[in-house]
Parts: structure tokens; C-alpha cells; sequence
């Protein structure tokens, strides 16, 4: 589903932010690494698919 934006905090991670809870990529973002808004990223790709 839909949620607030959130991003990694981890460089190695693909410079995006998230807005779904089942994005495959955002779910490997672990808890302690998830910072809430865009972080000034484009929106992730799979994130886009999902609407
Ligand atoms: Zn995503």
C-alpha cells in the first residue's frame, strides 16, 4: 500500500525514495537505515509501477 515517502540512509543503496510498503527494493531497506521523506531522489522506478 501507499505510505509516506522514505529513503535509505545507506550510500550503497540505489539513490531513490520509496512510497509503498511492498516495493521489493524499499522492503530491503533495514529499519535502522529508513529516513522518512524523498532525500531530494527521484522516485524509485518499481514505485512508479505500483502507482
Ligand atoms: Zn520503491
Amino acid at each position: 500500500m501507499k505510505v509516506s515517502s522514505y529513503h535509505s540512509s545507506n550510500n550503497s543503496d540505489p539513490d531513490v525514495y520509496h512510497d509503498h510498503d511492498n516495493c521489493p527494493t524499499g522492503q530491503q531497506i533495514p529499519s535502522y537505515n529508513k529516513l522518512s521523506g524523498t532525500g531530494s531522489f527521484p522516485r524509485c522506478k518499481q514505485c512508479i509501477d505500483k502507482g
